[in-house]
């Protein structure tokens, strides 16, 4: 057990998969596109390209904070987050700063309770890509992503290990791609994920905080802020005072590495985005949008134990995509078969995979599951030459040693090539026993 007590908080971000981008009319689809090709004056940042705002992204926000019960705000602004970087035409970039459309929510899971400080709308930046040519070092920048919609959900330090991390990030994960909103790839980059952590030796929060950053897989996370945990508590135990900053992950050495040290909220001089007018909302706008709320994962989950008598497990497996628990829903009702039957058929057997409508997975269901043997003569009949070729098993069990009667049901599934009803069998067996 550590002296110290860890303490993280989560910044993620989440790319949009909205038909155009935040502030201009360009294509929010740019992966594999030409370099540059998707651009226009706004989202290139030229003088004069006016902004504005795309409603179908800023509906899918608030969406996002529906999900984890946040407080949708009636009146919030865009603002200017300035900094230089060659990815960045305006050297601004369009962010909420004060007034985030989303604000504090609550979410329960097996550990404990976490709180969403905000969720706020934000544009993406562009690309680079570094190369050498010639023995030249050489940036490129590609603007498709720039101006591409873009959410930031803020957790308090409600975490205290790697693995709740990673258990509440699969969800976020689950939820946007629920709700339709964003692939949340992080191999893509369309999910990004920064771990803040601390470490108190006494309970108070410490006034440091470590930024993680730049990591693209959750298992890479979980080493990331394993490695950092024992990072600060080494450096506590031999008296060093911790400070705020940046850090990535090398996978090789499984260390952190300290990458810049962080600037605070004033250093991006924020002020209100003068081109572009406030997101007002009113009680009715936010209702409706509520309409195209999805059942969520966590209901799902429980509803499917509930109403069809599965376990935890198979209903979390049965609800990890929204198309998977709908085909198991539509097999429910369409094939009226036991629907623990369905769920252990789909789970365990890898012949299903691929399966997408009823009538191929009829199909193979009766392949997989033959009609068994119930017609009481024919097992009678099977069950009276068995016993005759078996009498030795016969005494030992009239000698009370019932136990046998699992080796002659054996030898009737034999002769039957095992599509004999096992209850039928032994009730059969039992009678022509006793
Ligand atoms: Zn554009
Ligand atoms: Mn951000």
């Amino acid at each position: 057990m550590s002296k110290y007590k860890t303490i993280i908080g989560l910044e993620v971000h989440i790319e949009q998969n909205t038909e155009s981008k935040m502030f201009c009319r360009c294509s929010g689809r740019y992966f594999e596109k030409e370099p540059n090709s998707n651009t226009c004056p706004v989202c290139l940042g030229l003088p004069g390209a006016m902004p504005f705002a795309n409603k179908k992204a800023i509906q899918n926000t608030i969406l996002f904070g529906l999900s984890f019960g946040c407080e949708i705000a009636k009146y919030s602004k865009f603002d200017r987050k300035h900094y230089f970087y060659p990815d960045l035409p305006k050297s601004f970039q369009i962010s909420q700063y004060d007034l985030p459309l989303c604000g504090e929510g609550v979410c329960e899971f097996e550990f404990g309770k976490v709180r969403i400080k905000r969720i706020h709308q934000e544009e993406d930046t562009g690309k680079l890509t570094h190369i050498e040519e010639n023995g030249v070092k050489t940036s490129l920048v590609d603007f498709n992503r720039s101006g591409v919609p873009l959410m930031e959900m803020v957790t308090e330090p409600d975490f205290s290990s790697a693995d709740d991390v990673v258990t509440f990030l699969k969800y976020v994960q689950k939820v946007v791609r629920y709700l339709g909103i964003s692939d949340a790839d992080m191999e893509k980059g369309s999910m990004r994920l920064e771990a803040n952590i601390s470490l108190s030796s006494d309970g108070s929060l410490p006034n440091y905080k470590v930024e993680l950053k730049n990591i693209n897989s959750f298992k890479f996370l979980k080493g990331a802020i394993e490695a950092e945990i024992k990072r600060q508590e080494e450096a506590l135990d031999s008296g060093e005072v911790l400070i705020q900053e940046t850090r990535g992950y090398d996978q090789v050495r499984k260390k952190t590495v300290r990458q810049r040290v962080k600037e605070t909220a004033s250093d991006y001089r924020y002020f209100p985005e003068p081109d572009l007018l406030p997101i007002v909302l009113t009680d009715q706008d936010i209702e409706e949008v509520k309409k195209g709320l999805p059942e969520l994962p966590s209901k799902k989950q429980s509803r499917f134990e509930d109403s069809y008598g599965i376990s935890a497990q198979y209903a979390e497996l049965l609800t990890e995509e929204k198309e998977k628990a709908d085909f198991y829903e539509l097999l429910v009702k369409e094939t009226k078969l036991d629907p623990k039957k369905i769920a252990g058929e789909i789970i365990n057997n890898k012949s299903y995979e691929g399966v997408v409508t009823v009538e191929e997975f009829l199909k193979l269901y009766e392949r997989e599951n033959p009609k068994l043997e119930s017609d009481a003569s024919v097992i009678t009949d099977v069950v009276s030459k068995v016993l005759a070729a078996n009498s030795d098993a016969v005494a030992k069990y009239k000698a009370g040693k019932i136990e046998v009667i699992g080796f002659l049901i054996g030898q009737v599934q034999r002769e039957l090539r095992g599509k004999a009803d096992p209850a039928e069998t032994k009730k059969i067996l039992e009678n022509l026993l006793s």
